[in-house]
C-alpha cells in the first residue's frame, strides 16, 4: 500500500495557487502499480451482487472501465453537460475549485439496481455526494462509492452516507 501511496505524485500549486494536486498519472502509467491497484479494489466486490458501475468524468472512467470488467457488470457514464447523446437527468455541485454539472442517462438502469460508483480521488466529496444523489434518483441502489485515494483531512465521507465509501490509499 505503501508503495502504492508513493507512486501518486504531488503537484503543487495546480490547477491554482495553494492546490496540492494529487497526479494518479504515475500510478496508471505503472504497469505493476496499476494491476495491483484495480485487484485489490475489484477483491473487494468479489461475490457481492452488483449490477452496475458508475464511472464520473474523466479520471473515475479509467477505474469504473477496470472495475467493471473484472466484476463482469457494464459501466454507466456520467458526463459533463452536453456530453451525453439521450435524455439525461442532470445535478449541480460544488467543487474544491469552482462549481459544475454532471448528467447521466436517464434509463441508465432498471429499478434497484446495485451499482458502485467509481471515480479517482475523494477530496472535499462534492461530487461523489453529487452523482450518489444522481444515481439514486434514477432508481438505483448504491452499494458503495470506491475510490483509489482519499485526502482524509477534508472529511470528504462525512457528505457522503456512512459505511458507503471505500478508498484504497489514505492521502
Ligand atoms: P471533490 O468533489 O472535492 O471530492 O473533488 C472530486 C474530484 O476533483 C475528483 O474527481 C478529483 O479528480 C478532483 N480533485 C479534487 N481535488 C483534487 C486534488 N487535490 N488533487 C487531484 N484531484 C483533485
Amino acid at each position: 500500500m505503501d508503495e502504492l501511496k508513493r507512486i501518486i505524485r504531488d503537484i503543487p500549486d495546480f490547477p491554482k495557487k495553494g492546490i496540492i494536486f494529487k497526479d494518479i498519472t504515475t500510478l496508471l502509467s505503472d504497469a505493476k502499480s496499476f494491476h495491483r491497484m484495480v485487484d485489490l479494489l475489484a477483491h473487494r466486490y468479489l461475490g457481492e451482487k452488483i449490477d452496475q458501475i458508475v464511472g464520473i468524468e474523466a479520471r473515475g472512467f479509467i477505474l469504473g472501465a477496470a472495475l467493471a470488467y473484472k466484476l463482469g457488470t457494464g459501466i454507466t457514464l456520467v458526463r459533463k453537460p452536453g456530453k451525453l447523446p439521450y435524455q439525461t437527468c442532470s445535478i449541480n455541485y460544488d467543487l474544491e475549485y469552482g462549481s459544475d454539472s454532471l448528467e447521466i442517462h436517464e434509463d441508465a438502469f432498471k429499478k434497484g439496481d446495485r451499482v458502485i460508483i467509481a471515480d479517482d480521488l475523494l477530496a472535499t466529496g462534492g461530487t461523489m455526494a453529487a452523482v450518489f444523489e444522481l444515481v439514486e434518483n434514477i432508481g438505483a441502489e448504491v452499494h458503495e462509492c470506491a475510490f483509489m485515494a482519499e485526502l482524509e483531512f477534508l472529511n470528504g465521507r462525512s457528505r457522503l452516507p456512512d459505511g458507503k465509501v471505500y478508498s484504497l490509499l489514505k492521502l
